[in-house]
């Protein structure tokens, strides 16, 4: 290997001649030249190496130097969304940004309030609710005094229009009648919306032909169409099945909101009525049912507000056409519960249409009791009712009106007689009041059932409070009918339970 630069400079200038012939000087001077070399890589890599880690160092504290920026704005930034939660006014002491110490006091003092302001919620909230059922078994009582002689006035007028009236009265009893009915048509709204409002519409599962309740729907209302120079006309899809399961009144009651209010606001116009099928499923089909008119419509800016109650589109309208603006509400409330929902299309001067889509259970058939061809035969020859009722009104009403079909009435003025007077004789049929003095339909059915399991009990009651179903049945009688009630209905269901 070649002289290291500093060994050759070293050996020319203290060694002369004689000592480059000596081996073993030669020998010892090879290896002090080698020793220099190993010297110079030496002090290389360890030059090398500390600039590595001056390099690694200066990486590292600047990423540490990163970090600690970043952690200070993260800090500062939750310490300003934090100051934010405070309920207080108080300008909220945060301290420097890196201290997390008086943003957890903060924090501590506002869990604090909101348990507080939790608790006094959970108070009002209580008492909202006391109120609130207050309120239902309120309307329930009043609804039953209001039912009970209004019963008696619907049930006079019908009877007085059927004992032929000298022409002069005729008009006089038919305006009795007509407010007559809007009075329970009104209380009738109130109660449902009460009920619905509580949680507590019960929904009844039967066979329903879907053609006769949109039929029965336009009958209804064909009335009202034509004196306000109206035409309906319906459309049902070719390949809708007719017969559903499900809760008809309450669906007949949203279609009748709807068809009314087109007929209230249309005058020379049409009202179509489309039921069309959406999807047919195994067990089921999707109905889309739509309600339109070519009356005056509805402004877009009143479309979300006349579904809300006691809400109509303009405040001339309870002037013009009546009503309380709970028709809508109710309607909304109803198909809510039936898992759809009231839709509108509307504008002011060209009419409206309502529109919801309903997914309903399909059935085989729907027994002859619905057959669109059946006419009702009003006779109840030989059938004998036992009528347990306290209120003279009612007596008077139901007595003529089973009468008049022919039945043979006992009246019994309280549950006591009832019982004493089934125990010794026998009947058809019993119409039970509910509330009454000396002893309730309640009571009066569980002692008649220790002694007769067959006579068929159908409760009349004023009462609308949801649970009167459930009640009636629990103590054994076949079914209930709500005062003041509709001739036809009750004819329906006496002989239902007479067959
Ligand atoms: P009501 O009919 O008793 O006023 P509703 O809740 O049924 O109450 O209707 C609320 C309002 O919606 C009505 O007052 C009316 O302004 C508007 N409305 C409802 N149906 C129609 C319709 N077919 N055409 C025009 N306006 C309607």
């Amino acid at each position: 290997m070649a002289h290291h630069k500093l060994l050759k400079r070293q050996v020319t200038k203290h060694l002369g001649e004689q000592c480059t012939g000596n081996e073993n000087f030669i020998r010892f001077i090879e290896a002090v030249n080698d020793s220099y070399h190993a010297f110079d890589r030496d002090k290389e890599l360890s030059d090398h190496a500390f600039t590595v880690s001056q390099q690694e160092f200066d990486e590292i504290n600047s990423r540490l130097k990163e970090e600690v920026e970043i952690r200070r704005f993260s800090v500062k930034k939750l310490k300003r969304t934090l100051s934010n939660i405070k309920t207080d006014n108080n300008e909220a002491n945060i301290g420097n940004d890196d201290d997390l110490l008086e943003i957890v006091d903060m924090l501590n003092v506002e869990i604090a309030r909101r348990k507080e302001a939790e608790h006094a919620m959970l108070i009002a909230k209580e008492e909202a609710e006391k109120a609130s059922l207050a309120k239902s078994e309120f309307l329930s009582v009043v609804s039953h005094e209001i039912r009970t002689p209004l019963n008696a006035v619907i049930g006079m007028g019908h009877l007085l229009l059927k004992s032929n009236p000298r022409t002069d009265q005729v008009d006089n009893l038919k305006t009795l009648k007509t407010s007559a009915d809007n009075l329970l048509v009104l209380i009738n709204d109130i109660l449902d919306f009460n009920k619905i409002e509580a949680g507590q519409l019960d929904l009844e599962e039967a066979p329903f032909s879907i053609k006769k309740l949109v039929n029965d729907i336009v009958s209804a209302n064909n009335n009202g169409a034509s004196e306000r120079e109206n035409t309906i006309s319906v459309k049902f899809d070719e390949h809708l099945p007719d017969c559903f399961m499900g809760d008809s009144l309450r669906l007949g009651q949203v279609l009748n909101n709807l068809v009314s209010n087109a007929v209230k606001f249309t005058h020379k116009g049409a009202i179509s009525i489309g039921v069309d099928l959406k999807e047919l499923k195994s067990n089921s089909a999707i109905v889309v049912f739509s309600v339109e008119d070519t009356g005056v419509g509805i402004a877009k800016k009143n479309h979300i507000d006349i579904f809300l109650p006691f809400m109509q589109a303009s405040t001339s309208i309870t002037r013009q056409y009546g009503g309380t603006g709970l028709g809508l509400a109710i309607t909304k409330r109803i198909l809510n519960v039936l898992n759809s929902d009231i839709r509108v299309k509307s504008e002011l001067g060209k009419g409206s249409k309502f529109y919801f889509a309903l997914e309903l259970a399909t059935v085989e058939s729907v027994s002859n009791e619905l057959d669109e061809n059946s006419t009702v035969e009003y006779d109840l020859q030989n059938k004998r009712i036992l009528l347990v009722e306290d209120t003279l009104f009612n007596v008077l009403y139901a007595t003529q009106l089973l009468e008049g079909w022919n039945a043979k009435v006992d009246v019994a003025e309280n549950g006591a007689v009832a019982v004493e007077m089934l125990q010794n004789e026998n009947c058809d049929l019993v119409l039970m009041d509910l509330q009454m003095p000396v002893m309730d339909g309640y009571t009066a059915t569980l002692k008649i059932r220790e002694f007769n399991k067959q006579i068929p009990i159908i409760a009349l009651t004023a009462s609308a409070t949801s649970n009167v179903r459930e009640k009636v049945i629990a103590v054994g009688m076949q079914d209930y009918v709500t005062k003041p009630f509709n001739p036809d209905d009750f004819f329906v269901k006496l002989k239902k339970h007479l067959s």
